[in-house]
């Protein structure tokens, strides 16, 4: 089986033609069952007749008006609704057209907070290891996934990073319990070292997704950085991309752990992939400075707000309210993972299956005691995905979480609405990608 670059794996694609709840139709018929959402994007499957209607209906209408020119009822009530949807804290929303648009959103009114307090110093940005957070130069700057970077080295930010929070494969020496806290002093004595004055904003992933293969952080760990970065007057931006929009089965990722960041970015689950839609949601607090010294957030494109964007947006997040489908992945999401566990149990080389409501990460490994991964040159992972997609199951294979290279894991995001066979079939179909895959040696 040959490799694309940056492929999946699948040697040729094939062309998709239709959609049905948590099925891909592709030109031969063959059906394909959505067990990663792509990579975890459709939280409502697709084809949603509601959420079609909702975005002709907008398309008749006007498709879009220039949003520094006009506003609409679209992205007035989107705004709305998000806001609610997050919590208190949150006063204003950026949109984008991407993931990666979102992050640069949040790098740059990070960034402009300090400029409008005059704290011209405060420029550095802190990340961590094994992150995802985009592939605009700002965005990849910040993140530490080898085989997306390596091609930008050198024309990138210069950025520090500091040790993922990963209760799998811990820092040397590290207990569990002590994780959290290790981590958080971690982050305080490199801010110390570089300076308070210099850093502007921690950024991190509240569920590593891609970088990690679904790796939620120890209890404490969300709690105790935003104490550090409070102390050192440094903004928290929390990238719930992947994570968000009630893919663990809260709308905030970080709801679970009671922690509000400065700033937040949310995509993919937003408008369910019907249109693409980001958006950088802004604290009253990190706000306050920009909008007394220069009245608005100074980043933005000629998209950004996109009305049909936004009606899809609306139309998404107003069914997952109606058909309570948060509340539904939170409750079925342990059963889900507990039935891939149980399924997975018989591969010795399964070492960890992990995540939070339709959020699921499996790691395979060459060694489970010792945790020792496969060989990269395996592609593992990718073997898995191609292996599944033959099967007609979509799920998303993310390599190189161990160093950079090696490391495979396989993520499943089904959509929020599947039904509980289609869940079944995921685990089915799953187990058997596992099983070709390693008994092909
Ligand atoms: N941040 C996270 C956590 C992501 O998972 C991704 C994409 O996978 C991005 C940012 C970038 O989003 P996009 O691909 O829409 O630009």
């Amino acid at each position: 089986m040959k490799h694309r670059p940056t492929g999946f794996g699948i040697d040729e694609l094939p062309r998709i033609v239709r959609g049905e709840g948590s099925y891909l139709i592709d030109a031969a018929g063959k059906r394909y069952l959505d067990g990663s959402g792509g990579p975890a994007v459709f939280c409502l499957g697709h084809a949603h007749p509601e959420v079609n209607a909702a975005i002709a209906a907008q398309m008749h209408d006007i498709a879009y008006a220039y949003r520094y020119l006009f506003t609409s009822a679209a992205l007035e009530d989107l705004s709305a609704t998000v806001l609610r949807l997050c919590g208190p804290g949150f006063q204003d929303i950026v949109y984008s057209n991407s993931g990666s648009d979102a992050v640069e959103s949040a790098m740059k009114i990070a960034l402009q907070h300090f400029a409008a307090r005059g704290l011209m110093d405060k420029r550095r940005f802190i990340a961590r290891r094994r992150s995802w957070h985009g592939n605009t130069l700002g965005a990849l700057s910040i993140s530490d996934f080898y085989q997306r970077r390596r091609a930008f080295e050198g024309s990138l930010l210069d950025v520090t990073f500091v040790s993922a929070a990963n209760a799998y494969r811990p820092p040397d020496g590290v207990a569990a319990a002590d994780l959290a806290g290790c981590l958080a002093a971690e982050l305080d004595r490199t801010i110390v070292s570089l300076g308070p004055e210099r850093v502007a904003a921690f950024v991190f992933e509240p569920i590593v997704g891609a970088a990690g293969g679904v790796v939620p952080a120890p209890d404490g760990y969300a709690r105790a950085i935003a104490a550090v970065c409070r102390k050192h007057d440094v903004l928290l931006i929390a990238d719930e991309v992947m994570c968000g929009a009630g893919r663990s089965g809260t709308w905030r990722a970080l709801e679970h752990d009671d922690v509000v960041p400065d700033l937040m970015c949310v995509a993919k689950g937003l408008a369910g992939g019907y249109i693409p839609l980001g958006a950088t949601l802004v604290t009253a607090r990190a706000a306050a400075p920009i909008k007394s010294a220069h009245g608005t957030f100074m980043t933005g494109h000629t998209f950004t707000g996109h009305t049909a964007a936004c009606a899809a947006g609306l139309a998404v997040q107003r069914i997952l309210e109606r058909d309570r489908l948060v509340d539904r992945v939170r409750r079925d999401g342990a059963a889900f993972q507990e039935s891939l566990r149980h399924a997975l149990s018989r591969f010795d080389e399964v070492g960890d299956v992990r995540g939070r409501g339709f959020f699921v990460g499996v790691e395979l490994v060459s060694d489970r005691d010792t945790r020792t991964p496969f060989d990269a040159s395996r592609a593992l992972s990718f073997e898995i995905g191609a292996r599944a997609f033959a099967d007609g199951l979509i799920c998303y294979p993310c390599a190189g979480n161990v160093d950079g290279n090696a490391g495979d894991t396989v993520i499943l995001a089904p959509p929020y609405n599947c039904s509980d066979s289609e869940l079944e079939e995921i685990v089915t179909k799953f187990a058997r990608a596992v099983d070709a895959a390693l008994s092909r040696g």
